[in-house]
């Protein structure tokens, strides 16, 4: 069994100011025996403060929400695999479907972020998940592997083999209305079969989070579910007390 990974995307919340206090509030209420692998995702101007705050801690692990699909240039207000690298950064969210669908982000630019991230040495995190109209439409699966096959295009088996992946489905991000485990199973059972063709048997062990209104209530369940081997979590992870307890839930 997989260590189940907790993630935090705080989206664009909480500056270094709120992020001290935060961390504060969290290692308060986070036992240090909790046995999970918990990420934070904070917005790239607070990410110091946050490594500042778990200098000492070296179990969590800190990533960026985005980075732009090119090394360096003159792109104002972008920052580059690299440059997240230097600031601390191990993991890379990649095609949030925020970025997909708010920014126009496209399977192309995905599948350079994605090579981009694994040359600079981190580890992308790949969202995909379909919108409402193509879950009622019966396209949830053509959706999702083919963001997927997008995103790993570039990519080596050996970098395929250790990314992450997040299945986020557009209608349950932010709505409170979320996948039931059996919906995330299915899903995620379906990702873990498509990468056994990339990378054979190392699909087996390859982390694949549900997100999409995870919260207090409904995280233990989504994490019992088969194939289920993480959450990402935004609105429910901006708390620290709350954050704590799914935590360790
Ligand atoms: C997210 O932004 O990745 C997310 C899952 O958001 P929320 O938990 O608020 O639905």
């Amino acid at each position: 069994m997989l260590k189940p990974i907790l993630a935090a995307n705080w989206k664009m919340n909480h500056g270094p100011t709120d992020a001290r206090a935060f961390m504060r509030n969290f290692l308060a209420h986070y036992r240090r025996d909790n046995d999970r692998t918990v990420a934070f995702f904070p917005p790239s101007i607070t990410l110091a403060a946050v490594q500042q705050a778990l200098a000492d801690r070296h179990e969590f692990v800190l990533g960026v929400q985005n980075i732009h699909h090119e090394a360096s240039g003159a792109f104002t207000g972008e920052i580059s695999a690299g440059m997240a690298r230097d600031a601390g950064a191990r993991l890379v969210l990649v095609g949030h479907s925020e970025r997909r669908h708010v920014f126009g982000e496209t399977d192309e630019q995905t599948a350079l972020k994605c090579e981009l991230v694994c040359k600079a040495g981190l580890v992308p995190m790949l969202c995909v998940g379909e919108k409402l109209e193509e879950r009622e439409a019966g396209q949830t699966e053509q959706v999702v592997l083919r963001q997927l096959d997008a995103g790993i295009s570039r990519l080596e088996p050996t970098n395929v083999a250790t990314m992450l992946i997040a299945y986020e489905p557009v209608w349950a991000i932010g709505t409170g209305r979320t996948a039931t485990p059996q919906d995330a199973s299915a899903v995620h059972a379906a990702i873990r079969r498509h990468l056994r063709e990339r990378i054979g048997e190392r699909a087996a062990v390859l982390p694949i989070l549900y997100g999409g209104s995870v919260n207090r209530g409904n995280a233990r369940l989504l994490l019992a579910a088969p194939d289920v081997d993480g959450l990402l979590v935004g609105g429910a992870s901006l708390d620290a007390g709350n954050w704590a307890a799914i935590c360790q839930e």
